[in-house]
């Protein structure tokens, strides 16, 4: 399991510097969450201003 960014990212970039393994990157704007690298430590969640990313 995985955690996902759902639609209404507004790719801010605040995920990205909080992630501990370096599994999110932006694509056309949107935060996008390598599942294979994700180890559901939830840090991306607690930070999305626009909480859309939620555990897959
Ligand atoms: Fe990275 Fe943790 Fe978010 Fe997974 S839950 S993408 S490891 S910050």
């Amino acid at each position: 399991m995985a955690f996902v960014v759902g639609g209404g990212c507004v790719g801010c970039g605040a995920c990205e510097a909080q992630c501990p393994v370096g599994a999110i990157s932006l694509d056309s704007g949107k935060a996008v969450i390598d599942p294979d690298k994700c180890i559901d430590c939830a840090s991306c969640a607690a930070t999305c201003p626009v909480e859309v990313i939620k555990e897959g």
